[in-house]
């Protein structure tokens, strides 16, 4: 990291508060009133945050594949190939951003997995938050707002902060995925990662201890997702570009 990037870095959360526009203030203030909580929130959301300026979006996430090119990429929120049938707000690009600290790690798993032949297939990694409101909105509108309540899509999501990957195995040479039960974005108990057997279970298990072997923690109730932790999170909401 530059000692410019550190100078950016250590600036307090207020202070890119104080900094945002008006409409990522109104975003925040949509994502306070949100969790403003007549049923306990999902375990699956962080805390409320102020949104983080783009100028600290654009310092603190890297591009995995800059870090580790191997890593397979399908920024699925990018296209119409997901739950809501359309690309999200904030995905500009097949691309998938993550927090310097988390993009480093998951380099790390990809070099691990490699030795057995193995690689990872990315579907999506930072989120912009403007993205979580789509993703609550189409729950809204399509009368399955359950989603949110039982924990499967989060309305403040670890993958605002560029905290959260979601991926799966690959044969590193082929790119075949590995047999892992469900599609991504199962949202019932068969994604539950611990809900599985046989060769199922094992992929599951191979995937979810290389994870954890860098830092990484697997959600129960996704087999796919993982999180990372880092002192200074905050949400952003930068659109993803093309490089
Ligand atoms: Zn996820």
């Amino acid at each position: 990291m530059s000692g410019a990037t550190r100078a950016r870095t250590s600036q307090a959360p207020s202070a890119h508060a104080q900094r945002m526009p008006w409409p990522a203030r109104l975003a925040g203030a949509a994502l306070l009133v949100a969790c403003a909580p007549a049923t306990p929130a999902p375990r699956a959301n962080t805390a409320p945050l102020p949104i983080a300026s783009d100028a600290a979006a654009e310092s603190l996430l890297v591009d995995v594949q800059a870090l580790e090119p191997s890593i397979r990429v399908r920024a699925r929120y990018a296209g119409r190939d997901n739950f809501t049938g359309a690309p999200l707000p904030g995905y500009e690009a097949d691309r998938a951003l993550l927090r310097r600290e988390a993009a480093t790690a998951l380099a790390r798993v990809q070099r691990r997995l490699a030795a057995d032949g193995l690689g990872l297939l990315v579907w999506d990694g930072y989120r912009p938050v403007r993205a979580t409101l789509a993703m609550v909105r189409w729950t809204e509108e399509t009368g399955r707002a359950s989603l949110v309540r039982d924990g499967y899509i989060a309305s403040r999501s670890r993958h605002n902060l560029g905290l959260a990957v979601d991926l799966t195995l690959v044969t590193l040479a082929t790119g075949a995925e590995l047999d892992m039960g469900t599609p991504f974005d199962t949202f019932d108990a068969a994604a539950h990662t611990a809900n599985a057997a046989g060769t199922v279970r094992v992929n599951r298990t191979r995937l979810v201890r290389a994870m954890e072997a860098e830092g990484f923690r697997n959600y129960d109730q996704e087999w796919w997702h993982f999180s990372y932790d880092v002192p200074d999170a905050r949400p952003f909401d930068r659109p993803i570009v093309p490089r």
